[in-house]
């Protein structure tokens, strides 16, 4: 069973993610994999020089700040650099889900619905805390400036939009709810597994 979660940057996706691993959950993060895949794969290699040019890579390092700068000024570059890294990012991550063996696995994400990926999974997960919040966070967490934050919001749907959309919502505010929240929603997934 593949269970998906999301939520908008700062919202705590990570955080939760961590507390689905404390229960033995197998967690694909699939912006780490993203990075690490853009390192190793010389196939996705070709393809970024291809379109951004060398100066995409340091030696054999992605060179993150380059590519930034680009992708973050101009949306079609983006799209561009996501319709290279997304399916390869699909591929893996679907052979890794095979190769697990517990009830469920959780693929966390940025943009499920804002891709309109939700179809790929038994259920998905949204992670929300209000707005203030979750710019606070960012701004602490990366050492950036509010306009940074909400430029990469300006990317993503509300809250409010994506509700409605998800079979769980999780509101991180307090720590120890959200713990909470994450048992209950496992014993639901187990209970869900045992079913499909
Ligand atoms: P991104 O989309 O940028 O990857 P994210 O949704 O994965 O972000 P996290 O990295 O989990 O969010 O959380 C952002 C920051 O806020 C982290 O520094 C985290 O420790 C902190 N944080 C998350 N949830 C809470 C909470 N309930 N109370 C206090 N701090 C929190």
């Amino acid at each position: 069973m593949i269970v998906g979660l999301t939520g908008g940057i700062g919202s705590g996706k990570s955080t939760v993610a961590r507390f689905f691993m404390d229960l033995g959950v197998p967690v694909y993060d699939s912006d780490s994999e993203a990075k690490r895949l853009m390192n190793t794969s010389k196939h996705l290699r070709k393809r970024i020089v291809s379109l951004f040019g060398e100066q995409a890579y340091h030696g054999q390092t992605l060179n993150k700040k380059y590519l930034a700068s680009v992708v973050f000024a101009d949306d079609e570059q983006l799209d561009k650099l996501n319709a290279i890294v997304h399916p390869a990012v699909r591929s893996h991550f679907e052979a890794w889900a095979k190769k697990q063996q517990f009830a469920y696995v959780i693929q966390e994400t940025a943009l499920i619905f804002e891709n309109n990926a939700q179809e790929r999974y038994d259920a998905v997960i949204l992670v929300v805390s209000p707005l203030e919040t979750r710019i606070k966070r960012v701004m602490e967490r990366d050492g950036v400036q509010k306009e940074m934050v909400l430029e990469r919001m300006s990317h993503q749907l509300l809250d409010a939009e994506k509700m409605p959309l998800a079979n769980f919502v999780i509101t991180n505010t307090d720590l120890e709810i959200t713990k909470k929240t994450v048992l209950e929603i496992h014993a639901q997934l187990l209970k869900f597994s045992h079913k499909i």
